[in-house]
């Protein structure tokens, strides 16, 4: 069907006259280019239909063979989609009238037929015809849209009366079509709240009201015909007229049911770990925050647990993740046998986990489950056949003590936790206000230490070292200096275990060995005798990976020969990974760099490894030597150090000497070398330049003379007995 000119017209008139009277106006202007085909029966009608086609057929209702709506039936089922005119009696206009309902476009009467009438009769149906045929291709076209979509759809009249429903409306609702034609809709939709069963109103007769689009309340159900239950979500629209007013409504409801078990497991998964299964941080936050109010309100306590683990990160790091995994799963079942069902366990991530305990009558009742847990965890865990052994160390906040919130009790708890590790471990400690101060400190040492490198906030001063026998300067120590702008100068104790917490020992130890390296090539280009330069290396410098590759830039950077270089690093370092250190030693031993095992006695030492590692020198810890002139126990342990040093053919040098009386000792037991007050402070790098010039141009004259010529500018540069 198209609105093209009008090319063939099939008249079917019985009456000769009455045609040539059409055929006339057919010449008229305006129809002179449509090709007239006249047959005078029904049945000759449909003959010709079969092989052609017109443009438009014009019909008489009066045939011989055909009369009234038998034609126009007949007619239509010859032609379809053929727009048609009939043309009827002036005595019979109705029956034109009902032509029109069976299909017929148009109609004219006999005897008021004029050419202007007929043309526009004629162009009139074909319009016509082009509307209603693509007014029911579009509905045709919505139809099956509907039928195909995966949402229900559901449409009533202004009265809320069920006008249709597509096939998935069917399923959903347990309704036909044909069955739910015509019925309120609120019986073929039957809403209710999930949880209350509470009849929910049909979102339909809202939108016919207000005219606007609507939706269901949350967490609806439909109640099928046969009572199931659906979680159903919706959006229903008022279907309007020309003028904008409501004369329906279509509803568009989906099953949510998979949607709604997703979004359940999706907030499961939000509160728990996903490897132990327990609460997670959240959930615990909002548990924590649940106690709190019941605590006060029958007023008890609510105690919450820091647990960190000791020895974790080892297990992961040479076991394997997957092993780790299962230390964790096992740990978390011990913990949850440790508790009552109101606590909550959780783990925050990593080896941390946070213990709720919400009704605690007494802060004793926290200390006994604290205790339970570090003995119940202390047991081996036995994983794919291997013994593994943990420690744990608990910090505990109580609740109104040390806080009123969740975010407050948990941060008391993790400085507790602190505290307990400083405390050697294995141990739990309650959170005390004096601890929150050192912390508090600690952050704001934190905050400030991340811009001192880049605001040159750090210095190296030097200490020397002196050789015991002779007097003569061997070397130096690199000791860090930092003065904060308004903090003024923070010593190193302070700073550098946060450093090590937060990482920035990594830039700040590296600047300090540049430096240090700079400095002494500064004193040897000024021609001054050549020392050692001892550099400290803390635990986490150590066990950088980039560590050597960093080490030997700066050394060829600063153009420092590596046998001046000596690094200080602590035995608890060097024996922590045994097997790890041994092979960065033996590195640094071929390149030439030295190592001294610094502050030695404090830690634990193997001696057979002590043997292995390819080392330098031992520094004996200064709090021996301050033991050294009491005849105490100590001194037999310094005997001892220095004896063994010797029979590791290691120097032995002993840190903090003060007294004359110390350095006595030190240099009747063969110590090699020393440091110390009584000797220096650590100084500036320009102050000992001056100490180096001088002992050097003075050496070979009278090494006396440093005694006396030390002493304005170094008070405690004396030496004894060379
Ligand atoms: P350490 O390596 O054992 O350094 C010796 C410490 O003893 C220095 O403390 C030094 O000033 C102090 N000292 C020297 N002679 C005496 C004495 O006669 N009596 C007393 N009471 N103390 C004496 P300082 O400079 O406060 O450094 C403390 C620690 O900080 C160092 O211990 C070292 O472990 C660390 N440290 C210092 N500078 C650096 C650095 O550049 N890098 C790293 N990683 N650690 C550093
Ligand atoms: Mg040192
Ligand atoms: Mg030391």
């Amino acid at each position: 069907m198209s609105r093209a000119a009008i090319s063939v017209v099939l008249l079917v008139e019985d009456n000769l006259g009455d045609a040539r009277l059409i055929r006339e106006m057919f010449n008229e202007p305006g129809l002179t280019a449509a090709e007239l085909i006249h047959v005078q029966r029904m049945s000759e009608a449909e003959r010709y239909l079969e092989q052609n086609t017109a443009s438009l057929i014009l019909l008489d209702l009066g045939l011989p063979d055909a009369h009234g709506l038998e034609a126009v039936q007949r007619a239509r089922a010859a032609a379809q989609h053929v727009p048609l005119v009939v043309i009827s009696g002036l005595d019979d206009e109705s029956m034109a009238l009902q032509a029109l309902q069976q299909g017929a476009q148009d109609y004219l009467i006999k005897g008021q037929i004029e050419p202007r009438e007929l043309q526009r009769s004629l162009r009139y149906a074909i319009e016509r015809k082009y509307i209603e045929e693509t007014l029911f291709s579009e509905k045709e076209r919505a139809q099956a849209t509907l039928r195909c979509i995966g949402d229900a759809v559901v449409t009533t009249d202004i009265l809320g009366n069920i006008t249709f429903l597509n096939l998935v409306a069917e399923e959903m609702t347990g309704w036909t079509l044909q069955e739910a034609m015509g019925r309120p809709v609120a019986e073929v939709f039957y809403i209710e709240d999930a949880t209350t069963h509470a009849v929910v109103p049909s979102p339909l007769e809202r939108a016919i009201a207000l005219n606007q689009t609507g939706h269901l309340p949350q967490n609806c159900v439909l109640i099928r015909r046969d009572g199931f239950e659906l979680p159903v979500e919706d959006s229903a629209s008022p279907i309007r007229d020309h003028d904008g007013l409501a004369t329906g409504a279509v509803i568009v409801f989906r099953d949510v049911s998979a949607a709604r078990v997703m979004t359940e497991q999706m907030a499961y998964a939000a509160a728990h770990d996903f490897l132990t299964g327990l609460p997670n941080r959240l959930l615990l936050n909002e548990r924590i925050q649940q106690a709190v109010a019941l605590a006060k309100r029958h007023s008890y306590k609510v105690a919450v647990l820091y647990l960190d683990l000791d020895g974790f990160k080892h297990i992961n790091d040479s076991l394997g993740h997957s092993m780790g995994d299962k230390v964790l799963q096992s740990v978390a079942k011990r913990l949850i046998t440790c508790v009552r069902t109101p606590d909550t366990v959780s783990r925050q991530g990593g080896d941390e986990f946070l213990v709720l305990l919400s009704e605690v009558e007494h802060p004793d009742g926290s200390a006994i489950v604290a205790k339970r847990m570090l003995n119940q965890l202390a047991k081996a865990h036995v994983i794919d056949q291997r013994e593994l052994y943990l420690d744990v160390s608990i910090g505990v906040s109580v609740f109104p003590d040390d806080g009123q919130d969740a975010e407050t009790l948990i941060k008391c708890a993790d400085i507790a936790m602190y505290q307990a590790k400083e405390n050697g471990r294995k141990n739990y400690q309650f959170f005390t206000p004096a601890m929150n101060a050192r912390a508090m400190e600690r952050q704001s040492i934190e905050e400030n230490l991340r811009r001192a490198l880049e605001r040159r906030e750090f210095e190296v001063y030097y200490q020397p070292k002196v050789d015991l026998k002779n007097g003569t300067i061997t070397g130096a120590e690199a000791l860090l200096r930092w003065t904060h702008p308004t903090l003024g100068s923070i010593p190193p104790s302070q700073f550098i275990p946060v450093a090590e917490d937060c990482g920035l020992i990594l830039p700040i130890g590296a600047w300090a060995l540049r430096e240090a390296c700079t400095q002494a090539q500064a004193w040897r280009d000024a021609g001054l005798s050549e020392i050692n330069m001892a550099v400290n290396v803390s635990a986490l410098q150590f066990r950088d990976p980039s560590f050597l590759i960093n080490l030997f830039k700066t050394l060829s950077e600063t153009d420092m020969d590596p046998r001046h270089l000596e690094l200080e690093i602590t035995e608890g370092v060097l024996m922590k990974r045994a097997e790890f250190s041994s092979s960065i030693l033996k590195a640094l031993r071929d390149k030439g760099v030295r190592v001294a095992i610094d502050d030695f006695g404090t830690g634990y030492s193997s001696l057979s490894y002590l043997r292995k590692f390819p080392l330098d020198a031992l520094k004996i810890d200064q709090s021996f030597v301050r033991q050294t002139t009491m005849e105490t126990d100590e001194t037999t342990i310094v005997r001892a150090i220095i004896d063994m040093g010797k029979n590791l053919k290691l120097r032995v040098i002993a840190e903090g000497i003060e007294t004359d009386k110390e350095l006595a000792f030190l240099q009747a037991n063969q110590c090699d070398e020393g440091q110390g007050y009584f000797f220096s402070q650590p100084v500036p790098a320009k102050d000992f330049g001056e100490l180096l010039t001088r002992t050097s141009s003075h050496l070979h004259k009278d090494p006396g003379a440093y005694r006396t010529m030390n002493r304005p500018r170094f008070p405690q540069f004396v030496f004894k007995r060379f």
